[in-house]
């Protein structure tokens, strides 16, 4: 699940994953677990992530290998969040293509930056995270996104894998557009 941050792809990647029995794997809920656990690791990643900087490519491709190692019973994973570099989009498909797996789809939310800034602001009051309740670490968080993940969507092109979906309207709706670009691979 690809898209700006606030595009929604949390929320959408929840739902779609009890539907299809897939594994939720969100790098950002990791990365915020660790830190709120108090571990090493999370230590060191909180002011990256409070400046709403990426944390480094192999911190976040060892967290989803573990994952994927320890799963079991699972139609397959959606991926939140993750690769968010073009170095980790190559660990991925390096590390599916080595567990005969594959990414079947890349869908991309799309949403201005107007409506992004907006739902963040909206998002840090129930939230509370840092990150979203300060316009500086908000429009940093998009440039990041264009100057280092957008890439990324020319990566999935190449693959045949990407599909843009429209990532403004309900809920509801965004869901059920997603849903048909998934029911195409199953
Ligand atoms: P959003 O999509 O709203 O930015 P996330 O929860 O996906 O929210 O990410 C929050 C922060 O966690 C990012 O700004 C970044 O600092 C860090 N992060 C999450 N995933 C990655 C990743 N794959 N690579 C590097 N940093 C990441």
């Amino acid at each position: 699940m690809f898209g700006p941050p606030g595009s929604g792809k949390g929320t959408q990647s929840v739902t779609l994953a009890q539907k299809y029995n897939l594994l939720h794997l969100s790098t950002g809920d990791m990365l915020r677990a660790e830190i709120a656990a108090g571990s090493d690791l999370g230590k060191r990643m909180s002011a990256i992530m409070a400046a709403g900087e990426l944390v480094p490519d192999d911190v976040v491709i060892d967290m989803i290998a573990h994952k994927i190692d320890a799963t079991r019973e699972k139609a397959g994973f959606i991926f939140d969040g993750f690769p968010r570099t073009v170095e980790q989009a190559e660990a991925l498909q390096s590390m599916l293509a080595g567990r005969e797996m594959k990414i079947d789809r890349m869908l991309v939310l799309e949403v201005n930056d107007e409506e992004l800034t907006d739902r963040m602001k909206k998002r840090a009051l129930i939230s509370g995270r840092a990150d979203d309740a300060d316009p500086a670490v908000i429009n940093n968080r998009i440039e990041v996104y264009r100057a280092k993940t957008e890439p990324v969507i020319e990566y999935g092109r190449k693959a045949g894998v990407c599909h843009e979906v429209d990532g403004v309207g309900s809920v509801e709706d965004i869901f059920q557009r997603l849903c048909s670009q998934i029911e195409r691979i199953i």
